[in-house]
């Protein structure tokens, strides 16, 4: 087993939306664990290039629901390091709207891009791990992928999808060695989709308050869940040290999705 420090060395990898919140991060974590890591993202942040430039973090414009683009930047990403080892499908959007609001075109966004792109990020992924003798791939589910809600009907199908389409994958790919796995984190501050959500509360701290006590843990400390806490996780799972992990659903939602917290 290779050194914790920089247990990723060598390792070629594609991070989707990881412009900004926990794709950022994650891109951040796996290149200072020595992985050469590209981000695709529909909007490319050039401010991003003070804290990638030194890591050698590459960026590159892609919307992941444009399956020409996607292959293109997995194949790129396998071109140009002469493998791949790692994929995190992390791009994704809310849809908070109930079920008689939501049109065909919200269900086609959500979908699409939460569900749709990380089974063809899978796809096109499989054949460079196949070429190396294995892989591993991440897959950005939630809290939502675990427990049904009623504010976001949409969302919380894409992403229950998802839990089951890493488990499938999971089973199929295994004779690859290649691992699929997801997380699914809880509310996670400093990221835009948590921003946007809060934007549109009449009382931001209110509203931060009732999601820091939806979760126990947050309650118990008193704070989301910050990105930091997702990458890391996410190293973990990318990493050899999870050589026998596949398929799980790893929850990072301060126990969010156990039951009922005490009052
Ligand atoms: P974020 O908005 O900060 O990051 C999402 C990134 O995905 C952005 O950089 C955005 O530009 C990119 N993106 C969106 N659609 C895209 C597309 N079609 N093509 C390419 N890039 C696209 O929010 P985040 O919270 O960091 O979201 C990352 C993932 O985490 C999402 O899948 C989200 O569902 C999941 N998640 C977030 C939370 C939370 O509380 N923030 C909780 C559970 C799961």
């Amino acid at each position: 087993m290779t050194d914790r420090a920089n247990r990723l060395q060598g390792q070629i990898a594609v991070v989707t939306g990881g412009s900004r919140g926990i794709g950022r991060a994650t891109a951040l974590r796996l290149a200072r664990a020595g992985a050469q890591v590209t981000v695709g993202d529909y909007r490319i942040d050039p401010a991003n290039e003070a804290d990638f430039g030194p890591l050698q973090i590459r960026q590159e414009v892609c919307d992941v629901r444009d399956l020409a683009q996607l292959r293109s930047l997995i194949d790129g990403a396998a071109a140009r390091g002469g493998r791949l080892d790692i994929l995190v499908n992390n791009a994704g959007i809310v849809m908070v709207k109930p079920v008689t609001d939501v049109s065909e075109d919200d269900w086609d966004r959500c979908l699409d891009t939460n569900l749709k792109a990380a089974f063809f990020g899978t796809k096109y992924a499989i054949p460079h791990m196949r070429a190396v003798g294995g892989g591993s791939i991440v897959n950005m589910a939630s809290n939502a992928g675990l427990l049904p809600r009623s504010h976001d009907p949409v969302y919380s199908i894409s992403k229950m999808a998802l839990v089951g389409l890493t488990k499938g994958l999971a089973l199929s790919h295994s004779p690859d060695r290649i691992r699929v796995n997801c997380v699914c984190p809880g509310p996670v501050e400093a990221t835009g989709i948590m921003d946007e959500e809060l934007a549109l509360q009449p009382d931001r701290e209110a509203a931060v308050h009732n999601y820091i006590a939806a979760s126990p843990l947050a309650r118990a400390w008193d704070r989301m869940i910050h990105p930091d806490e997702i990458a890391e996780a996410i190293c973990y799972l990318v990493s050899d040290a999870a050589r026998m992990v596949t398929g799980t659903s790893l929850a990072i939602d301060g126990g969010k999705s156990l039951g009922v917290p005490p009052r």
